[in-house]
């Protein structure tokens, strides 16, 4: 694999391979088995592969959680010699190669970036979609892959490529979880070995309220939901709402959820100062699931 820190670099590098399948997998290092597995994903579809691993200032709303964002270069130059090939690219660039002469770009997100994250860290989708924008004009992908743990921003990727970048197909990878379930994140590093074991209770809590019956109401699956994670002591959960996946808009009652629709149940929880998310797809009596 190639390791390069310059837009110019990466471009003059990709510009060679007129004609084939350029994959891109943006992260912010800390890689884990999720990560890579977005990788494998782009290496089994495309041509060649670029992976970027940049840890983007501007989607960070709270300076302290900046900071003490893990960060292991070595380790994740390793994980990722393992995996790519002599031709593909890891793109580590600083701050002011990204943002240099950069043209803030007008993408019209609507709704999408008011709810759930975006109610709860302001001006987060604003700072990723200003880093993806540009890494898109950089390599210029035909697919990019992201994972569907950050459903939402997912769901605002589709959006944004929809406008700046329409040739480029946006591919959601499926959740790795750790064996408790726990979904993998970076930030899990920062857990305490007993919390991570416990924190099994996010997924089991999303996992036995994603069926709901046709007499349930949407407060009491949210109640239910809120009161499991609180009421262990450990967590605290800011947020839980069952969405659609093309709007955001969240479920008010059971009886609206529409045929042909796909609900996610989304949530957000405190461990101690760690603050985690995850999803799953909630399946209704009138929706396939
Ligand atoms: P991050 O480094 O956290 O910005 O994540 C980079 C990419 O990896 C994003 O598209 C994430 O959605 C994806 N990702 C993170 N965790 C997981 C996971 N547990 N399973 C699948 N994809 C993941």
């Amino acid at each position: 694999m190639r390791i390069l820190s310059k837009r110019i670099d990466v471009r003059a590098s990709l510009d060679k391979y007129k004609g084939m399948n350029i994959g891109f997998v943006p992260t912010m290092g800390a890689l884990h088995e999720g990560h890579l597995s977005l990788v494998r994903a782009s290496k089994e579809n495309c041509d060649i592969t670029v992976v970027s691993i940049f840890v983007n200032p501007t989607q960070f709303n709270n300076p302290d959680d900046l900071m003490r964002y893990p960060r292991n270069e070595a380790r994740d130059r390793e994980m990722l010699s393992n995996l790519l090939g002599d031709e593909d690219i890891l793109f580590m660039p600083d701050e002011k190669e990204v943002y240099e002469g950069e043209i803030i770009p007008d993408v019209s997100l609507g709704n999408l970036d008011q709810v759930m994250e975006g109610k709860f860290r302001p001006g987060h989708f604003r700072g990723v979609v200003r880093v993806v924008k540009i890494f898109f004009d950089v390599v210029k992908p035909d697919m990019a892959f992201f994972g569907q743990k950050d459903f939402q921003q997912l769901t605002i990727i589709r959006a944004m490529a929809s406008q700046t970048h329409p040739t480029t197909e946006i591919i959601g990878c499926p959740i790795l979880r750790e064996p408790n379930g726990l979904a993998m994140s970076s930030r899990n590093e920062r857990l305490s070995k007993d919390i991570r074991q416990k924190a099994s209770l996010i997924y089991e809590t999303l996992r036995s309220h994603s069926a709901p019956a046709i007499t349930d109401s949407i407060d009491s699956i949210k109640n239910s939901v809120i009161s499991a994670i609180d009421s262990s002591g450990d967590f605290k959960a800011e947020y839980f709402e069952i969405v659609d996946d093309v709007e955001l808009t969240s479920l008010m009652s059971v009886s609206e959820a529409l045929p042909g629709r796909n609900y996610y149940g989304c949530i957000a929880v405190y461990a101690g100062g760690v603050r985690l998310i995850d999803n799953m797809q909630f399946s209704f009596p009138v929706t396939k699931g």
